[in-house]
């Protein structure tokens, strides 16, 4: 598997272009901006899209949704309990932040434990809400990486302040679907840097006792 992150604008959000190297199929995962830059990326990989999963309906996560689809043609997809937040700036927050407002529909939908497959490459839809109310991870069991978006972080956990935001229903989503995986699993959040489950298990003060 190929996989490839980029800080992407005012607020490093991590793009993740994720591919599988025999077929060269792909998919990218918040495309939060800078969209050419993404693009370049994906052409260099020689990578063919065919999904643009975004993980929650945050602004920063989704400002390069709109020209990425026009560049690749790909199918843009969401939790369903997140996708209203993509069609107006005011749910989205682009309204309140430091860029364009962004308004657009996704082509479709997505629940819990739904598989997506590019090439030979599968990852299933975990629903982790507490971020917002369709907040996901993706977990590529057969390569232990999950893309945790903004759930669980290196050493933190999402911000529960926004509207849709639960802090109790955040911790008890890690603490059932993502610390049920095996330690060894490499997580990749929205924001920062890499870490394991192992290590979030032993080490993140929110889900200590
Ligand atoms: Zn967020
Ligand atoms: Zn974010």
């Amino acid at each position: 598997m190929l996989i490839e992150k980029l800080a992407v604008g005012a607020y490093a959000a991590n793009c993740f272009i994720i591919g599988d190297d025999v077929s060269k199929k792909g998919m990218v995962v918040d495309p939060g901006g800078e969209a050419e830059r993404i693009f370049k990326k994906v052409e260099d990989m020689g990578l063919t899209i065919s999904y643009i999963v975004i993980t929650h309906g945050h602004g920063d996560h989704i400002g390069g949704v709109e020209t990425l689809k026009k560049l690749t043609g790909a199918e843009v997809l969401i939790h369903h309990e997140d996708a209203v937040m993509l069609e107006s700036p005011h749910t989205n927050l682009t309204e309140n932040m430091n860029g364009p407002r962004v308004a657009f529909k996704a082509d479709r939908t997505i629940g819990d434990r739904e598989q997506l497959q590019v090439g030979a490459i599968k990852c299933s839809v975990l629903h982790t809400p507490g971020h917002t109310q369709g907040g996901i991870c993706l977990y590529f069991e057969s390569e232990k990486i999950l893309i945790s978006g903004d759930t669980l972080f290196y050493g933190s956990i999402g911000r529960s302040d926004l509207p849709g935001g639960s802090h109790k229903q955040l911790v008890a989503s890690i603490l059932n679907k993502l610390m049920s995986l095996t330690d060894d699993v490499v997580v990749y959040p929205g924001h920062g840097a890499s870490t394991s489950i192992g290590f979030e298990r032993r080490k993140n003060p929110f889900l200590q006792g």
